[in-house]
This record gives C-alpha cells, sequence and structure tokens, in this order.
C-alpha cells in the first residue's frame, strides 16, 4: 500500500498517530498477536465506513455500517483473529457477515484463503469495492444465508461468524475440518458470549471466551 497515497493513509484524525493510539489500546486490552497488531498498523480502517464517520473508524467503539449492522469494535476483531491463528489449522477460513469487509480484510493478512458470506446484498457490493482497492487477490465473497454455511468450499479448518446465532449453526459445525476445525463466533440471545467450539472428531470442546454484543445472525438473504 503506497504511503503517498493520502486516500489509503489517512490525514488528519484517520492518520498514523491515531492508528498509533488504536495499537496502544489494543496492547492495554490484552492483544499480543504480532501479525495481528501488525494488520491494525496496515489496514486503513477508516475505508470501511462512511466518509463521514471516518474519525470514528479508530475509536474503542463499533461503528454503523447501514442496515442496522455495524463493524465491530477493534479489540473484538482482533480478539476474534487471535482465535483464528490458535486453532490448529487456519488456511482456510469462511467468515460469516462479511458486513464492511473490515474483519475480512484482516483474515485475509493472516491467512491463506478467505471466504466470506453476507445476506444484505449492498454491503457485499460495498465489501468486495473495498477489497478490490486494497488489492486483495485470496477472498472469495458470497451472497448467501451463512446458516448453510458453503458447502461446495467446505471443508473449512475455521468458521468465523460476525453475527449472533441463538445456537450454534449445525450446518457450520458440519463444514468444519473432522480434526482440529474451529468455530469462533458470538452465541446467544439476551446474553451472547464469544464461543470457541473446536471439532475433534465426533467430539466438540467448548469455550466460553467473554460477554459480546453482536448483532443476530438472520436467516435468508436481502437483494436491496
Ligand atoms: N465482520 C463485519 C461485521 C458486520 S455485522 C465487519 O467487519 O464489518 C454482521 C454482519 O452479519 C452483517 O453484515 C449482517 O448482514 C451479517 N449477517 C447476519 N446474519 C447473516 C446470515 N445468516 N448470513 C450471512 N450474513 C449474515
Amino acid at each position: 500500500m503506497s504511503e503517498r497515497n493520502p486516500a489509503l493513509t489517512g490525514i488528519g484524525m484517520t492518520s498514523s498517530r491515531t492508528r498509533t493510539r488504536m495499537i496502544e489500546r489494543l496492547i492495554e486490552q490484552g492483544i499480543r498477536h504480532p501479525a495481528v497488531l501488525a494488520c491494525f498498523d496496515q489496514v486503513p480502517r477508516h475505508l470501511f465506513v462512511d466518509e463521514a464517520l471516518g474519525h470514528k473508524a479508530y475509536e474503542d467503539i463499533s461503528v454503523p455500517i447501514g442496515y442496522s449492522q455495524t463493524l465491530s469494535q477493534p479489540y473484538i476483531v482482533a480478539r476474534m483473529s487471535e482465535l483464528v491463528l490458535a486453532a490448529p489449522h487456519h488456511e482456510r477460513v469462511l467468515e460469516i457477515g462479511t458486513g464492511s469487509g473490515f474483519q475480512t480484510c484482516v483474515l485475509a493478512k493472516l491467512v491463506d484463503e478467505v471466504f466470506s458470506v453476507e445476506r444484505i446484498k449492498p454491503l457485499q457490493d460495498k465489501a468486495r469495492a473495498r477489497l478490490r482497492t486494497l488489492r486483495l487477490t485470496n477472498t472469495q465473497l458470497k451472497m448467501a444465508d451463512g446458516f448453510l454455511g458453503w458447502p461446495t468450499q467446505a471443508p473449512f479448518d475455521v468458521i468465523i461468524g460476525t453475527a449472533a446465532p441463538k445456537s450454534p449453526p449445525p450446518e457450520l459445525l458440519d463444514q468444519l475440518i473432522p480434526d482440529g476445525g474451529r468455530l469462533i463466533m458470538p452465541i446467544g440471545e439476551e446474553i451472547q458470549y464469544l464461543t470457541v467450539i473446536d471439532k475433534r472428531g465426533e467430539d466438540f470442546d467448548i469455550q466460553q471466551i467473554e460477554p459480546v454484543v453482536f448483532v443476530p445472525m438472520l436467516s435468508g438473504v436481502k437483494t436491496q
């Protein structure tokens, strides 16, 4: 990414100093993985929200992206990315809920191949344009109901969800590699926990990481 392109490097509230402050905060919050921290230094988070909200992109908050959806706060994206890298295998990753494409972009820098499904077409269109601007070539996007996963590309080493179902969707568990596959997603209704489910043959090891607030995972697709 060219340091001379102001659209990518940002100015003022989206400058490199603002990014450095965000990274210091992530470290204070317990994020340690150098590759994850490097991503937050490199990925221009302000490009993933509407221009008017660009100055909010580096704060410790979630930011609206339209259609009642939000881009998660930096800490949550970083924490989930660390959980991806801590999985026994993490070459092929499926993301449920492309949204702005920010988490997709972070994952694309950390793993070999990223597949991402989104149910709201206009959000997917914008995310696709952003990923193209950033010249990411190892991502594939699809309009689909994430409850069904992406059967033709399965199995995945890791499936990461950025919207909360009431319980772990069985199709997603099925589409994990049998030995060492990992599902990472918020699960619950009024109270949600960021949950990690590790698949070992027929057994599932479930860990509740921390309470979180995500938008609900909804069935069906929305074309406009
Ligand atoms: N990872 C996103 C977060 C977006 S919010 C980002 O970095 O911006 C969660 C997203 O999940 C929304 O875009 C929402 O439309 C999507 N979503 C909710 N239920 C879904 C489903 N069943 N299938 C696919 N996407 C879904």
